[in-house]
């Protein structure tokens, strides 16, 4: 199964597709991680995309398309995967189609901005193992702390309010677009993002078994 997370920053895409990840079992592809990864190892990518990343703007398409584009072809993927974060504007969406892999659905988890403002200045990730927590909807048992790997938590700096704010503007203005691109391609179907984490993932379960 082939499916494509969209959606704001903050609808709770990653949380979706790392449960979907697991009851499919096949993997679940951020683009945003892989991102970071290149950040965190200071690769030659990574020192071109830090400043852009910091400032919630998208990294340019070149970049962005060929780390998607490798990675859909590792052998992993040969029984389907879960995009996230990709595709985020109109030309990336037209260059998955191209690669003709066959995406059977996208779906899209919407949520009102106010409630996306709230969600992300409470967010806090580990580092180490890239697990997500928030301090009102899903604390770490000992604040500030990993429950995982007990590494101290961070709040990544495109979780700070200003950028949130900037980050959503890109969404509506670049990301929107996306979504009659793909109704008008009959493989859409949204998800209203607000309530709990599992009740979304039985919603997007169900949708399967119906289709
Ligand atoms: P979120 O889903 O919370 O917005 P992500 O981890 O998906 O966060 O993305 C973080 C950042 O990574 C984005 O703000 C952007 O700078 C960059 N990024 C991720 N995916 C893409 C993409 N497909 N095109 C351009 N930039 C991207």
């Amino acid at each position: 199964m082939k499916l494509v997370l969209l959606g704001p920053s903050g609808a709770g895409k990653g949380t979706q597709a790392k449960q979907l990840s697991k009851v499919f079992g096949i993997p679940h592809i951020s683009t945003g991680d892989i991102l970071r990864g290149h950040i965190t190892r200071s690769t030659e990518i990574g020192q071109q995309i830090e400043h852009i990343m910091d400032t919630g703007k998208l990294v340019p398409d070149a970049i962005v398309i060929e780390l998607a584009r490798e990675r859909v072809a590792e052998t992993d993927c040969v029984r389907g995967f879960i995009l996230d974060g990709f595709p985020r504007n109109l030309y990336q969406a037209e260059v998955l189609c191209e690669m003709a892999l066959g995406i059977d659905r996208v779906i899209c988890i919407r949520l009102d901005d106010e409630v996306i403002i709230k969600r992300m200045s409470g967010r806090f990730s580990c580092p180490a193992c890239g697990a997500v927590y928030h301090t009102e909807y899903y604390p770490p048992k000992v604040t500030g702390i990993c429950d995982t790997c007990g590494n101290e938590l961070i709040q990544r700096e495109d979780d700070k309010e200003s950028t949130v704010a900037n980050r959503l503007r890109i969404y509506h203005e670049m990301t929107e677009p996306i979504i009659s691109f793909f109704y008008e391609k009959n493989i859409l179907t949204e998800v209203n993002g607000l309530g709990s984490a599992e009740d979304i993932t039985d919603q997007i379960i169900k949708l399967f078994r119906e289709d």
